[in-house]
């Protein structure tokens, strides 16, 4: 059975986004870029089923542009076997990765899709559910926990207050949340070995998907800067601000 990853390019988590001049979108210029967090952890699922013989091919897919390499390497060095370059320079909402994913789903035909719940730049939380509407695929978003067998997949989720587990048949989609495990370190080794490995190269066009955007961004702020604290000079004081200046208590 194979595995598709699609995984993301993204502003870096540590880095401090600011907002373009033009007030519509962030400045990546110069910025420090990495794998969004989730499509790690979905890697990093994708190679243990691997590692238990559940799975024979892990294969990481990214959209975009042509440094999305340098993620599609990660991958690679993580443990993915091969990767997918989607080119493009257009500006690609989840709408038109999910068709882009379905057209590599159609071709691949792998028993599974991982995915990251959501990208840490846009916070979309889309592609994975649009995909598996576009594929007419049940799906298991948010998931803690993973447990696969030759014909269903078992996934454990994190609801409001709680877990749910749901068993999918396959093929299947699912999207991965925080504590679905911790990604391993990527070795000197297995980035020198990643260097070797297959990255097939294509164009929206190629795979007949338009990936013209539907939606338009009008306006990116960044949020209100926090006052300065003031220090008080006994209890009294701050019981006295909570509950007449603050209004919590
Ligand atoms: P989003 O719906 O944008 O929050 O993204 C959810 C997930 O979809 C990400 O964690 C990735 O797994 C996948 N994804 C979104 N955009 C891309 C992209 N350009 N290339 C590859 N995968 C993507």
């Amino acid at each position: 059975m194979k595995v598709l990853v699609p995984v993301k390019r993204v502003v870096d988590y540590n880095v401090k986004v600011r907002v373009k001049s033009d007030g519509i979108g962030v400045d990546i210029a110069n910025v420090k870029m990495s794998m969004n967090p989730f499509d790690e952890i979905a890697v990093e699922e994708a190679i243990r089923l691997r590692e238990k013989g559940l799975v024979t091919e892990v294969i990481a897919v990214s959209c975009g542009v042509t440094q999305c390499q340098e993620t599609l390497r990660t991958a690679m060095a993580i443990g993915a076997d091969r990767a997918i370059l989607v080119e493009t320079t257009d500006e690609l909402q989840p709408l038109a990765v999910a068709k882009l994913l379905k057209a590599l789903f159609d071709k691949e035909q792998p028993g599974l899709v991982i995915l990251g719940k959501q990208a840490i730049d846009d916070d979309c939380n889309q592609t994975g559910q649009m995909l598996a509407a576009l594929c007419d695929l049940p799906q298991a978003t948010f998931a803690s926990k993973v447990e696969l067998s030759a014909d269903a997949v078992s996934v454990t989720r994190e609801v409001d207050g709680g877990a749910e587990t749901l068993k999918l048949t396959l093929p299947a989609i699912i999207t991965t949340d925080l504590r679905l495990n911790e990604p391993r370190y990527v070795t000197l080794p297995n980035i020198m070995k990643a260097k070797k490995k297959v990255m097939e190269v294509l164009k929206p066009s190629d795979l007949g998907v338009d990936v013209r955007a539907h939606l338009k961004t009008l306006k990116v702020s960044e949020p209100p800067k926090r006052s300065a604290g003031i220090k008080v000079p006994d209890v009294a004081t701050l019981v006295s601000k909570l509950k007449n200046d603050a209004k919590v208590i």
